[in-house]
């Protein structure tokens, strides 16, 4: 049995054609899945009868199993899909006024274990396969028309970041056929510049990115050295801080975007103070083509978690540093934004994401935490 979620339109239209059927039925079929969210052949009621009753003898249409939803006070949801084998990760919906987004994981795991982060506290199972990337926008998507009752042709998520659990560069295969899936006008048509693929810094794959599917790019920094980022980042010993900007400023020839979005995870006492916003506002200094690289600060307030021992900066700490960049040095200063904390009364916000994960690296210090609660949805009307 194939999973039709595995496959982008080109290996879709394949997988047609070894079935002896023209390209359009790809297409078609292609639409049925993601524009209608179908899951049922009998449905498609455009394909021709041989083939509809053709593919449900080797081929379904399913995401992973959900078994807890749960609703936020601000109107962020959480879900958590069963991947099989004791892993389970999970997808956040962040409503705001202009437009909803989805965080989607792409691995059970992490395997870069950075210091503050809860999926990388938890160890690695394993990468996703392009079904379970999709398969997160694909239920998400369908499931949120159904419950928030949207006009027929209106979407629920028109930004996807891959923010979730799980370094995406390193599951690049599973990876690029879901980013061309999100992208595919006749899937869910969403605008390069409305995909992010953040990354803690997996250099060859930025550039093959770069080649294969330009969407927007967020590279977690976190620190204006090496000897701190490789302690907070581990991969920084890997890719060096020189190696990443110079990586930066070349993807950013076919970015979306004209510039790369650079994460701050705020650590109080760690990395937040100003002479250290100074340090980074050299470094970016140091590349990129006219004497910077195009760059946007967004300082994430550390989102605490049993067994870190880090503390996130205060209030005025994060003004101070973000008021540092922002003024600049005699070369001006970056646009720089302090994310709002969503969804952390659910343990939803960044970093805070962990699922169920068979930690089969055994190089994690495991981590305790209480089950998941499973609260019912917010309301509609706290979505927008
Ligand atoms: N692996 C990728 C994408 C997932 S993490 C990456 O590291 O970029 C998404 C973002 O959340 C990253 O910027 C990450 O550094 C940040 N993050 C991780 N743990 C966090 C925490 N506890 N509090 C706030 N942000 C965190
Ligand atoms: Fe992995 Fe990103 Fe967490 Fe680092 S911050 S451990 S790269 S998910």
């Amino acid at each position: 049995m194939v999973n039709l979620l595995d496959f982008d339109r080109d290996a879709l239209t394949a997988y047609c054609e070894r079935l002896g059927e023209k390209p359009f039925r790809a297409v078609q079929l292609f639409r049925w899945i993601h524009q209608r969210g179908a899951a049922d052949f009998e449905q498609m009621t455009d394909l021709a009868r041989s083939l509809r009753e053709r593919l449900p003898q080797q081929a379904h249409i399913a995401a992973p199993p959900v078994p807890s939803e749960q609703g936020s006070a601000d109107g962020t949801t959480k879900w958590l899909f069963d991947v099989g084998g004791g892993d389970a990760v999970e997808s956040v919906f962040i409503p705001e006024a202009e437009r909803g987004t989805l965080c989607v994981s792409s691995q059970a795991g992490c395997a870069v274990n950075c210091r503050f982060c809860s999926t990388g506290h938890q160890g690695f199972s394993r990468n996703l396969s392009t079904a379970e990337i999709v398969g997160q926008l694909w239920f998400a998507e369908h499931h949120l028309r159904r419950t928030l009752a949207l006009p027929a042709g209106e979407r629920a998520i028109d930004n996807v970041v891959m923010m979730g659990m799980g370094e995406p560069l390193q599951n690049y295969g599973a990876l690029v056929p879901a980013l061309r899936t999100m992208l595919d006008d006749h899937a869910y048509g969403l605008s390069r510049r409305r995909v992010t693929v953040s990354t803690s810094g997996v250099v060859p794959m930025i550039d093959r990115l770069r080649e294969d599917c330009p969407v927007a790019l967020a590279v977690s920094l976190h620190a204006p050295d090496d000897a701190l980022r490789d302690r907070l980042v581990p991969l920084n010993k890997k890719y060096p801080l020189d190696e990443l900007l110079d990586a930066c400023v070349r993807y950013l020839d076919a970015a979306p975007r004209d510039f790369i979005t650079f994460e701050y995870c705020m650590l109080d006492g760690v990395n937040d103070d100003e002479a250290q916003a100074r340090a980074l506002l050299r470094l970016v200094g140091e590349h990129g083509p006219a004497g910077r690289v195009p760059c946007k600060f967004n300082l994430i307030p550390f989102n605490p978690f049993p067994a870190s021992g880090l503390k996130r900066s205060g209030a005025a700490r994060v003004q101070a540093f973000a008021r540092a960049l922002i003024d600049g040095d005699g070369a001006g200063g970056v646009v720089t934004t302090v994310r709002k904390t969503r969804g952390d009364d659910i343990d939803a916000a960044c970093g805070q994401l962990a699922g169920e994960v068979q930690d089969r690296t055994q190089a994690a210090r495991r981590m305790t935490r209480a089950p998941i609660a499973i609260r019912p949805a917010a309301p509609a009307e706290n979505r927008r």
